[in-house]
C-alpha cells in the first residue's frame, strides 16, 4: 500500500472522521455525564488490550478502539461541574485550533522555518502583555505549564542576579559562586520549590504570610535586610490556590528593589485578574516585577499543555535559555526556542492566539468575571448550609469551606465524589481539612453551580 497517497490518504481521512465523531460524542456527553471516571486503570488496560499486536491495524479501527475502550475511564475535566485543583476547560476556538496544530505538525523552534508560528507567537505574546498589564517589550516564552514557566523565569533571575555579582552561570555553573538567596511566602505553590530544585537553588527561605496566604511585607523587608548583600530572588504570588489571595505587590516589590533583588511573580491563574477592569486592582503594582509565570491552560481555557514565561528584560531570558547562551548577543528578538527550556515543541501559541482572537478583550474580561461570580455563588450557597463555613475571603475564583470538624468535612467530600454530579477536591489548609472549589472553566453555567450546590447539600444531609 502506498501510504503517501491513495490508500494512505483514505485511511487517514477515515481515522480523522472517527476521531471527529468520537470527540463530538464526548463533548456532547459532558452536560449530562457524571464527572468522575467510572472505570479503573485495570479495567481500561483490559479493554485496550495489553499485548503488543503482531502486525498493523487500520488507523480508523485503532482510533475507534481507543475512544471506545477509554470512554469509561475518562474524568470529565472539561465539564462545567469540575472544580478540582485549578483546571480550565477548552474554549472552542482553541480546541479546534489545537487539532490544526497536530495536523500542521510544525516544529516551532526557529522563526525562519515556521514563519506562521513565529507570527502567531509574536501576536499572541503582544496581546497577552497588553491584557495582563505587563511591560510591552517583555519577552514571552510558551512553555508546557506554569511549573516550567516558573522555572524559566527563575532561571533568568538566578543568572541575572549572579551576573550582577560577576558570575557567569552559563559558563561556570553554580559551584564556587556566592550562591543565591530565594525568599518566598509561606503559602507559595509547591511548583516554586520544584523549579528551585531544578535550578540547584534548594528550598526557599519562607517569609510569614497572613491568614489568607498573603506574604507579610514588613517581615519580607526585615528578612531582606538580614541577608546582607547576597544575590537575591523574591518570589511573590498572584492567586493563592486555597484562598485566591494576591500578595501586596507595591510594598513587597519596593522592599525587594531596595535590596537589589530580582522579583518573580507566580500568577498561574491569578495574573488573569489584570484582564478584567473589575478585578485588576488585585494585581496593582504587580507589573513592577522582573518576571511573571502564568498558565494559558487554566483561566484562558486552552488545551493542555500551555504555560507562559514573561521576562521584562529579553536579554536576561535569552542569556538563560538561548541556544547560543550568550547575553552579549544584541538581537533581542531571537527565536522562539531562545525563550524556553525545550528545543522541539508543538505550536502552543496557535491555540492561545485562537482563544484570544475568539474572545477579544471584552470576552477575556467577561470570562474572568464569570468565574469569580460563580465562586461567590458557591460561597453564598455553602454559607447557607447548616454547620458549614466558608473559610477564605472569596476575592477571586477559589473557595475553601469546612463542614464542622475534619472528619465530617472528609465525609462530605467523599459523598460529593460518590454522588458524581460534580468533582470537588479536598485539601488541608492551615492545618484544617477543607473542601476546595476552584472555578476555572469557561463553560460553567449558573445551572452547573446550582446542581453542584444541591449535591453538596445532599452530601451534608447524609454526613
Ligand atoms: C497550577 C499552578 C502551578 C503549576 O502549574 P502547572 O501548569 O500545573 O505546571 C503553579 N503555581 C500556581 C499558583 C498554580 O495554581
Amino acid at each position: 500500500m502506498d501510504a503517501g497517497r491513495d490508500g494512505g490518504t483514505d485511511a487517514r481521512e477515515a481515522a480523522l472522521r472517527q476521531a471527529y465523531g468520537h470527540a463530538l460524542d464526548w463533548l456532547a456527553s459532558l452536560s449530562g455525564r457524571r464527572v468522575p471516571a467510572r472505570a479503573s486503570v485495570e479495567e481500561i488496560v483490559r479493554a485496550l488490550g495489553a499485548e503488543l499486536p503482531a502486525g498493523p491495524s487500520t488507523p480508523a479501527d485503532v482510533v475507534d478502539l481507543l475512544a471506545t475502550a477509554c470512554e469509561p475511564g475518562l474524568t470529565a475535566f472539561p465539564s462545567g461541574r469540575f472544580y478540582g485543583f485549578v483546571v480550565g476547560g477548552t474554549e472552542p476556538a482553541a480546541l479546534a485550533a489545537d487539532w490544526l496544530v497536530s495536523a500542521w505538525d510544525q516544529n516551532c523552534v526557529m522563526r525562519a522555518v515556521s514563519p506562521s508560528y513565529a507570527a502567531a507567537e509574536d501576536i499572541a505574546g503582544a496581546w497577552l502583555l497588553d491584557l495582563l498589564g505587563l511591560p510591552g517589550d517583555s519577552a514571552v516564552g510558551f512553555t508546557t505549564g506554569a511549573t516550567m514557566a516558573n522555572f524559566t523565569c527563575l532561571a533568568a533571575g538566578r543568572d541575572a542576579v549572579l551576573r550582577r555579582a560577576g558570575v557567569n552561570v552559563a559558563r561556570d555553573g553554580l559551584a564556587g559562586g556566592p550562591g543565591v538567596r530565594v525568599l518566598a511566602g509561606r503559602d507559595r505553590h509547591m511548583a516554586i520549590d520544584l523549579a528551585l530544585r531544578y535550578l540547584g537553588l534548594g528550598e526557599p527561605e519562607l517569609v510569614p504570610a497572613d491568614d489568607q496566604g498573603r506574604i507579610d511585607p514588613v517581615a519580607l523587608r526585615r528578612a531582606l535586610a538580614a541577608g546582607g548583600h547576597r544575590p537575591t530572588i523574591v518570589v511573590l504570588q498572584a492567586g493563592d490556590i486555597h484562598s485566591g489571595a494576591f500578595d501586596p505587590f507595591a510594598e513587597t516589590i519596593r522592599a525587594a528593589r531596595d535590596a537589589d533583588a530580582w522579583v518573580h511573580v507566580d500568577g498561574a491563574f491569578g495574573l488573569w485578574a489584570a484582564a478584567s477592569p473589575a478585578y485588576a486592582h488585585l494585581t496593582a503594582g504587580c507589573a513592577e516585577a522582573d518576571s511573571w509565570a502564568t498558565d494559558a491552560h487554566k483561566t484562558l481555557n486552552v488545551p493542555y499543555d500551555c504555560g507562559l514565561a514573561v521576562v521584562r528584560d529579553p536579554f536576561a531570558l535569552r542569556a538563560a535559555m538561548g541556544l547560543r547562551g550568550d547575553y552579549l548577543i544584541q538581537d533581542a528578538q531571537g527565536d522562539p526556542v531562545d525563550k524556553v527550556p525545550e528545543l522541539s515543541r508543538r505550536g502552543r501559541a496557535f491555540t492561545v492566539w485562537a482563544a484570544l482572537r475568539s474572545l477579544g478583550r471584552s470576552g477575556v474580561a467577561d470570562l474572568v468575571e464569570r468565574l469569580c461570580r460563580h465562586a461567590r455563588a458557591f460561597a453564598a450557597g455553602i454559607a447557607g448550609i447548616e454547620g458549614a463555613s466558608v473559610l477564605n475571603d472569596v476575592v477571586f475564583t477559589q473557595v475553601c469551606a469546612a463542614f464542622g470538624d475534619d472528619e465530617r468535612t472528609g465525609r462530605v467530600l467523599a459523598r460529593v465524589l460518590d454522588d458524581g454530579t460534580a468533582w470537588i477536591s479536598g485539601s488541608t489548609w492551615h492545618g484544617r481539612r477543607v473542601m476546595r472549589i476552584s472555578v476555572s472553566n469557561w463553560s460553567t453555567t449558573d445551572e452547573d453551580v446550582t446542581r453542584a450546590l444541591d449535591a453538596i447539600r445532599r452530601a451534608c444531609a447524609s454526613a
